[in-house]
């Protein structure tokens, strides 16, 4: 808690992120937080990533199991290295930077929790990923 820096936290990889940024990572986390609460049971944890203090851009704990969590690290990390400013719709991106498995997979989140918000009725977020 609190702002004080330790020398640990100055040698970690932070950098300030943009408003965009921030609300996309939002958005993903939201996204892979659905997925997982309805298609996996068993052990999870809390999120958490190394280059983003997690609780500056969502205060709600996600609970993810082992995949999800690799999922959305590798999803936050591809937007965090996202080369283009503004950033395109990622489908009609000619970077592609999400390859194999990791591909078929966001998709799948994509179209799940996208289904599962216009069921309950929260088209604000959809419509923010969507634009
Ligand atoms: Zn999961």
């Amino acid at each position: 808690m609190g702002y004080a820096q330790t020398q640990g936290e100055v040698s970690m990889k932070r950098r300030a992120i943009s408003k965009k940024e921030r609300s996309d990572i939002r958005t993903l986390m939201k996204f892979v937080g659905i997925f997982c609460m309805e298609n996996h049971d068993g052990e999870k944890v809390p999120f958490s990533f190394k280059m983003l203090d997690i609780k500056e851009i969502e205060k709600a704990e996600i609970p993810l199991c082992q995949d999800c969590t690799r999922l959305l690290s590798y999803g936050l990390t591809m937007r965090l290295k996202c080369p283009h400013d503004p950033k395109p719709m990622c489908k009609k991106c000619e970077t592609q930077c999400y390859h194999g498995e990791y591909k078929a997979k966001i998709r799948e989140v994509m179209k799940f929790s996208g289904m599962y918000m216009i069921k309950h009725g929260r088209l604000d977020m959809l419509y923010h990923y969507l634009r």
